[in-house]
């Protein structure tokens, strides 16, 4: 089971979508992350840096995406120190932003778990380390992906481990709507059953990339889930992007979705 769960945070102002440098694509200390978010106003920084795997023997990851394993007792002290030196001003908590690797996941969460890990969230990045790290990201038009990640999705939600899923839309599907509907819903269905709101993702429409996804949005409106916004910061300065953070939200809102947790 997750630690922590959205309803332990009613009525805060919060976000858990949070990078440090240990992911090699972020900036800043991990200090500046936290001091940007009491400027900001949040009653709660969640910590989600990419997680490292207990891939094989001497295997590197083939991108700048990810923490390795000896480095997470670093970030998970530095987290607890942070959390004790700012407790006056802030809640943070410790977590990571996970993909679901079936061969992999036990083995690396037997590591992970040695450190008083609060939550994971997931963000699917890549359907599969074996497939060769192919990115739902790229632009897919076939059923067959879809599925592949929907099913990826769902099997990681089944695992209880998770706290909630990082850009749920991360998916390019650019076939058929009636298709990515279908497909889709099992997903929105599935977070709204287990009480996880829908993650907006912050850095995605900073980005101009695909998510969030309006059609996405609508799904879940139709569907009655709760929405909650994640900066996914990788630069301190990303906190305080109000004007953004504004867009983000009239995206839920216009569509007439229910945000939780906002600034
Ligand atoms: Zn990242
Ligand atoms: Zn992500």
């Amino acid at each position: 089971m997750s630690k922590i769960k959205i309803s332990d945070f009613k009525d805060k102002t919060i976000n858990m979508h949070c990078h440090t440098t240990r992911c090699r694509h972020a900036t800043g200390e991990d200090r500046e992350y936290v001091e940007k978010a009491i400027e900001a106003g949040y009653d709660v920084l969640g910590f989600s840096d990419h997680a490292p795997f207990a891939f094989e023997e001497g295997y590197e990851p083939k991108f700048r995406i990810r923490m390795k394993m000896e480095e997470f007792e670093g970030y998970a002290n530095s987290v607890m120190q942070l959390r004790e030196e700012y407790k006056d001003d802030i809640e943070i908590y410790l977590g990571l932003e996970m993909e679901y690797f079936p061969k992999y996941f036990d083995k690396s969460m037997a590591e992970i778990d040695k450190y008083p890990l609060d939550y994971l969230i997931l963000g699917q990045h890549f359907y599969d380390d074996e497939a060769g790290w192919i990115s739902p990201k790229r632009p897919w038009s076939d059923e067959e992906h879809l599925v592949m990640y929907v099913e990826r999705v769902l099997q990681a939600l089944d695992t209880e481990r998770f706290f909630y899923v990082a850009h749920p839309d991360i998916m390019c599907f650019t076939g058929d709507v009636e298709l990515y509907d279908k497909h889709m819903m099992r997903i929105v269905k599935e977070l709204k059953r287990r009480d996880m709101p829908i993650e907006v993702n912050v850095n995605g429409y900073r980005d101009g990339l695909h998510y969030p996804s309006p059609r996405f949005i609508e799904l879940g409106v139709a569907n009655g889930n709760d929405f909650i916004i994640g900066v996914d910061a990788h630069d301190p300065k990303e906190l305080l992007d109000f004007d953004i953070y504004e867009k983000c939200k009239r995206l839920v809102i216009e569509k007439g979705g229910r945000l939780i947790n906002n600034l």
